[in-house]
């Protein structure tokens, strides 16, 4: 699969609104039944049925009728959220090549209004095609009853904060621009991962920098976690620059030694294998009382004097919260119930652009909104299709009660629009009617073609109406 940009132009508003309804139900649901997705989505002349035909047909949701009708949103449909975002927000107005495809992520080109490119990180926890690699990590080895979307925005969210305050103390990092939903937006480093490396001016130099860089972030109470030549860039005059920062604990952490030690033994070994580096005669350090002489001048997790909770106030400004840190630590550290939940296999295919340069997106700014005939008109369908709510599929998939709870402090994530405003008002009423246990009746946009072939849409696509 592409990312196919050029498809964004064709979106109309209604197809933004059905897309952004969808998104409100997985809050709640893995699947989203689509009766709710028509109560929340509510539009006009009852048409979500058709919109998501069209939303199917270009891969934005998958359809899955296992349980019920309904349809979940794939990495796809959510990357054209944070895409419409962004581009809204004036950060950037084209999507370039694809520059990085990391374990967790797929890396793009951006380019903003006046030619400035920049680096585009759109997150991607739970990828499926990346099971080997992750096996690995302990962490991913457990399948997750945790929600893709959820997790993959919470490492947005902890990734940004954390380049901002690294940024702000001094550390070399990419300038965070910006964020969104699972999308990070960062200054492009003009440079190569070390791993890419095969020889250096200075090696010694180079070492010296990283290992420094190890000790440093451990002195801000910061452990990267996954520090090694992947997450290192360099650039022609040998300038690092560290990268990739979901995974960073605290030097408080429980397993915090055993972090430090690891990043800094994927230093020494790179360089041991790759510049040939012996490390013997180094001899600059500290603690060297009880080790092997050929280790005497590793740096000992133990001899740093650290302090943590340094960026504690930084982080929390970026809106980054200590239970955000908890949840995505468990996701981490595998600490997760094992669940069965299915990704579709097209959410695990790489994207790979077909452009060659960029594609402007030429979208229109205005984000899209209701009016207030349309808010108007949205709570009278609701009023009278709460008489005749479904009852269930409410709860049998509210497996995240942190949905919930973020119910009504989540808009950070999507613009503050009347757009959100008023379908996350519809939601909240669907919610509240279906908990009550109302009758179930079938909605008429209830989405009923199973196959979920699309045929009779070709005069949405060729509709070019703005939004
Ligand atoms: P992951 O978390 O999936 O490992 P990374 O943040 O490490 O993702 O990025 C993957 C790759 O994308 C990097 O190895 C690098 O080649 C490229 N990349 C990431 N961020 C930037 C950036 N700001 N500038 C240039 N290239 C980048
Ligand atoms: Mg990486």
């Amino acid at each position: 699969m592409k990312l196919d940009v050029d498809v964004l132009r064709y979106l109309t508003k209604d197809d933004f609104r059905v897309l952004t309804a969808v998104e409100m139900g997985m809050r709640n649901h893995e699947i989203v039944p689509s009766e709710l997705i028509g109560r929340i989505a509510s539009l006009k002349h009852g048409g979500t049925y058709k919109v998501l035909k069209n939303l199917l047909k270009h891969k934005l949701v998958h359809h899955d009728s296992s349980k019920y009708d309904g349809f979940r949103l794939t990495y796809l449909g959510y990357d054209f959220l944070a895409i419409k975002t962004m581009v809204n927000r004036g950060v950037f107005t084209a999507v370039g090549r694809q520059i990085g495809v990391g374990k967790e992520s797929d890396i793009f080109e951006v380019a903003s209004e006046d030619g400035t490119v920049m680096a585009m990180k759109l997150h991607r926890l739970g990828r499926t095609s990346f099971r080997a690699v992750k096996s690995k990590r302990d962490y991913l080895r457990h399948r997750s009853s945790y929600n893709w979307l959820y997790l993959s925005r919470l490492a947005a969210l902890k990734e940004f904060a954390f380049m901002k305050a690294l940024e702000e103390h001094g550390f070399p990092v990419p300038n965070a621009v910006d964020s969104n939903r699972h999308c990070v937006v960062m200054s492009l480093i003009q440079g190569y991962p070390l791993v890419q490396v095969k020889q250096l001016q200075n090696p010694e130099t180079v070492f010296e920098t990283i290992i420094g860089l190890v000790v440093r972030l451990a002195e801000h109470g910061l452990i990267h976690c996954d520090f090694n030549e992947f997450n290192i860039m360099i650039d022609d005059d040998e300038k690092v620059t560290m990268i990739d920062f979901p995974q960073m604990v605290s030097v408080s952490h429980r397993n915090a030694q055993m972090y430090f030690d690891r990043d800094i033994e994927c230093i020494y070994k790179f360089f041991g294998k790759r510049f040939n580096l012996s490390f013997e005669e180094r001899s600059d350090d500290i603690d060297n009382s009880d080790v092997d002489p050929d280790e005497s001048s590793r740096p000992s997790f133990s001899s740093i004097a650290k302090t943590s909770g340094f960026l504690d106030k930084e982080l929390a400004a970026s809106g980054f919260t200590r239970k955000d840190e908890d949840e995505i630590q468990k996701f981490i550290e595998g600490d997760v119930e094992e669940d069965d939940v299915s990704h579709s296999e097209h959410d695990s295919e790489l994207y790979q652009t077909n452009i060659k340069g960029f594609d402007s997106l030429h979208l229109d700014q205005e984000e899209p909104t209701a009016s207030c005939n349309e808010e108007d008109q949205l709570d009278e369908n609701l009023q009278s299709s709460e008489a005749d709510q479904s009852g269930d599929p409410e709860g049998q998939n509210s497996n995240n009660e942190m949905f919930q709870e973020e119910d009504d402090e989540q808009k950070g994530e999507e613009d503050d629009t009347e757009l959100v405003k008023s379908l996350a008002k519809q939601r909240r009423r669907a919610m509240a009617a279906a908990r009550k246990g109302h009758k179930n009746t079938a909605s008429r946009n209830s989405y009923k073609d199973k196959g979920g072939k699309s045929s009779n849409n070709s005069k949405i696509q060729k509709q070019l109406s703005s939004w």
